[in-house]
């Protein structure tokens, strides 16, 4: 018998499940499982990596200035208060270490993402699920489930998986709310989808205890790098920077994200796009019967009558390659969410879709 033990918290977390990438037997796989940008970055960043790349014998920069200045210049925000991360995933689980451990709550919500509890549970910290409103955010619910323990609270705005949002009024309240010493996360994997948006900007600079955190895998097209940030009061920064380990983002990352972030007419592109794709397939499905809630960020989630539908759907997609996510998991047992993909994706889902639903057509 293995004398080895983890901590308390540990062996509870289900391990996470990324979206598929393959269908053994299929070719010509079209994955809109994970909220990927389907246009990718642009020739300027990707230039901007390989340049990178031809020093890798040195370490990259500790302390990601030139990154942050860039986010500072196009965000307007100060670089000083912005912390970089290994994907945001990096800076939401520095969070839950520099403030949530054993005896502690972390808060989020029934459809909320999926690492919310694992970052509690990591940390001997206790995930508290709250119930939401018509798969929205319910601030009153959240309130009331707060105790003296509650120390996180994580809500990501625009959602995952369900795309909704909840205004900048109710995340006040929220903040406001909370007990004293308890920080209010803003998730905004998905922010620069939705047009004029801060993310939570106005209530980190006028609050002390809002986080705000932005990733570069979603519309700047950079998953597969693994960069991210996060923009709070500087005394949240002090904190987090020294649990920060010191080289977290690669040379390549760092280059990558700089010209990224200064490419706008890139993301505004990527944002068109994929309002555009979006409401055409969401009004395509509607049509077919399928309903999904207005969302705000690169996926749809679509509803069927039943799980067993949904999950039939899944597997008709699967068959032919198309792969998308079924979200029984995350409470939403009728429900698969759709990656927005280029015009030609998003009519290849549809017209798969329709075949299931509508068979004799
Ligand atoms: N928050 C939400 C809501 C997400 O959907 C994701 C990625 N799926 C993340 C955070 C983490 O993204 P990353 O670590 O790639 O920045």
């Amino acid at each position: 018998m293995s004398k080895i033990k983890a901590q308390p918290g540990i062996m509870d977390i289900a391990l996470y499940q990324g979206g598929k990438s393959h269908v053994d037997g299929v070719e010509n796989i079209l994955k809109l499982s994970s909220n990927e940008n389907p246009f990718g970055p642009s020739d300027a960043t990707k230039d901007a990596m390989v340049r990178a790349s031809h020093e890798l014998h040195r370490y990259p920069s500790t302390d990601h200035a030139t990154l942050r200045a860039a986010i500072g210049d196009v965000w307007g925000l100060d670089p000083e208060r912005i912390i970089c991360g290994n994907g945001s995933g990096e800076v939401l689980m520095m969070i839950a270490q520099a403030f949530a451990g054993r005896g502690d709550e972390v808060l989020f919500t029934e459809h909320g993402f999926a690492m919310y509890p694992i970052y509690a549970n990591a940390n001997g910290a206790k995930p508290v699920v709250v119930a939401e409103k018509n798969r929205t955010v319910d601030v009153d619910a959240l309130l009331a489930a707060c105790t003296k323990k509650t120390k996180v609270c994580y809500i990501a705005n625009p959602a995952n998986p369900t795309g909704t949002m909840i205004d900048e009024a109710e995340l006040a309240r929220l903040a406001d709310g909370l007990p004293k010493g308890a920080v209010l996360v803003l998730d905004g994997a998905y922010a620069e989808y939705v047009e004029g948006f801060d993310g939570g900007k106005a209530l980190v600079e006028s609050r002390d205890n809002v986080i705000m955190t932005r990733t570069f895998s979603k519309i700047y097209g950079l998953g597969g790098l693994r960069i991210g940030y996060g923009y709070a009061p500087k005394p949240i920064i002090d904190v987090l920077m020294r649990i920060r380990g010191p080289f977290n983002l690669s040379a390549p990352a760092l280059a990558a994200a700089e010209t990224a972030m200064r490419d706008t007419a890139h993301t505004e592109k990527c944002r068109t796009e994929n309002a555009k794709q979006r409401e055409w397939m969401a009004a395509a499905l509607a049509d077919m019967g399928l309903p999904s809630d207005p969302s705000s960020a690169n996926f749809i989630l679509v509803r069927f009558a039943s799980a067993d539908e949904a999950k039939a759907c899944n597997d008709h997609l699967a068959a032919q390659g198309i792969l998308v996510r079924y979200v029984g998991g995350y409470g939403l047992p009728e429900g698969l969410r759709i990656t927005v993909g280029d015009e030609a994706s998003c009519r290849r889902a549809v017209h798969a879709i329709g075949q299931f639903v509508n068979p004799e057509k």
